[in-house]
């Protein structure tokens, strides 16, 4: 049995659900369960409507629309989602004359993106011959605990889950992203959850393959926009992909832990190309090369902070991040000296009032148009030259560095730069690291 997940892209459009049908068509002999999220645009629709509504606005047009358009583009009856329509109306009529939002409505709202897509899916399925059957993933036993806006399953769900997926005659089209808790109530497993929804359906049955299905290649060696000559990775481990989660990278880790416990594997696949293998994430994947992908993340902020208090004192990072935390700040990259502190956010969001309050303990200097480019790979661990062939060919491109980290769990190797050096850093290492010709000194991003 295999899980295929399509998200919101992949099922946007008549003609993309249609080409859903024939990938999942071409998989049947793999016995698969098929997870959908809302249509794309759906999920941020349904929370504006829903603010709307506890301002006293109820208007569901535009998501009807949205619905009653893809079903008219593929031929099928309003009917289909009509029923769902009413009780989101009766629903936000309700929130407009108690004028109040909790979570817990909030997460009932949303569920009906996922509820109507799976219906319009599977409508959509039986029309081009795919015998299939819609699912709310609560019925499937996706019980979750109360946690409204990030649900976590609960430990009996797993069995539950296991249990009523053989009972299914028909291919099960279920809903990513909800579930129940054990009061009956609808919850939501966060934004982007339909992921996590595949990974929890997965470990529960022991699947053979989880897919993410989306409108992109798996993971590649560069960004291609940069790199003209990057490849997309055939296979890569958890690790490494949790590392590349953050510089964009096309999966969210932490949803595909379930999967990652059971040790089973995770293929990253492009809908409009089913027939690239795409990226296989794995517990374990074997170690090839030394640098898997060259990565970065741009527009970032770099704050230096400074004082000789800090020399050989203990509680003084303490106080640093508390400040940060305090202000919902998240660091991205850290290094120290015995006087200085450097960090870089990715926002300046909180950040003036934040920097007021270090300004009590340390000299503290903001810099602007940062980007950490990164190189990550498990190969970095055994090939102890890495970090000098990394910054050999950054010296060659004539690029200065300005932070530097690297963790002990050696499998990555990240640094600052200016926002225009990203493209001379990545080329340089793309080069270093997979023998692409080597660029200019000069060229600029
Ligand atoms: N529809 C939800 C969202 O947009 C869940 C998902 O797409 O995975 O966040
Ligand atoms: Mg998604």
């Amino acid at each position: 049995m295999i899980v295929m997940k399509f998200g919101g892209t992949s099922v946007g459009s008549a003609d993309r659900i249609q080409s859903v049908a024939q990938v999942v068509r071409a998989n049947l002999h793999r016995n698969p369960v098929v997870v959908v999220s809302a249509h794309s645009k759906v999920t941020d629709m349904l929370i504006s409507l829903a603010k709307r509504a506890v301002r006293g606005q109820v208007d569901i047009d535009e998501v009807r629309d949205r619905h009653l358009g893809i079903l008219a583009d593929l031929g099928l009856k309003p009917s289909i989602v009509e029923k769902l329509l009413g009780e989101l109306e009766v629903l936000l009529k309700g929130i407009s004359l108690v004028k109040e939002l909790t979570p817990r409505t909030l997460d009932y709202v949303l569920s009906f993106g996922e509820r109507m897509s799976v219906r319009t899916v599977t409508a959509a399925f039986e029309k081009a011959g795919l015998a299939s059957t819609a699912v709310d993933a609560f019925d499937l036993g996706l019980i979750t605990d109360s946690s409204f806006g990030s649900a976590a399953p609960l430990p009996e769900a797993d069995n539950i889950i296991s249990w009523n997926v053989k009972r299914f005659e028909k291919l099960p089209v279920v809903t990513g992203y909800i579930g129940k808790n054990k009061d009956g109530d609808i919850t939501t497993l966060g934004r982007n959850g339909s992921d996590y929804t595949a990974a929890i359906i997965g470990a529960a049955c022991g699947a053979e393959e989880i897919q993410i299905w989306s409108d992109v290649d798996g993971v590649c060696s560069a960004d291609p926009g940069i790199v003209k000559e990057a490849h997309s990775i055939d296979e890569m481990s958890f690790d490494e992909a949790s590392e590349l989660a953050y510089y964009g990278g096309r999966i969210h880790p932490a949803t595909l832990v379930p999967a990652v416990k059971k040790e089973i594997p995770i293929r990253l696949k492009n809908t409009w190309q089913p027939d690239n293998p795409g990226t296989l994430i794995r517990a374990k994947a074997p170690v090839r090369g030394i640098v898997k992908s060259v990565v970065y993340k741009e527009d970032l902020f770099m704050i230096e902070l400074l004082s000789t208090r800090m020399l050989q004192h203990h509680g003084f990072m303490a106080r640093i991040f508390e400040v940060f935390s305090r202000y919902g700040i998240v660091i991205d990259m850290i290094a120290t000296s015995e006087v200085s502190v450097s960090l870089t956010v990715d926002s300046d969001r909180n950040l003036e009032p934040a920097i007021r309050d270090l300004e009590s303990i340390a000299d503290v200097k903001v810099e602007g148009g940062k980007a950490i480019v990164c190189v990550v790979g498990e190969g970095i661990r055994n090939h102890p030259g890495v970090p000098a062939q990394v910054f050999g060919a950054l010296h060659a491109a004539g690029i200065g560095v300005q932070m530097i980290s690297q963790s002990a769990m050696n499998i990555n190797i990240a640094f600052l730069v200016n926002n225009d050096q990203i493209g001379p850093a990545v080329r340089a290492l793309h080069s270093t690291f997979f023998g692409t010709p080597a660029p200019a000194v000069a060229e600029k991003a």
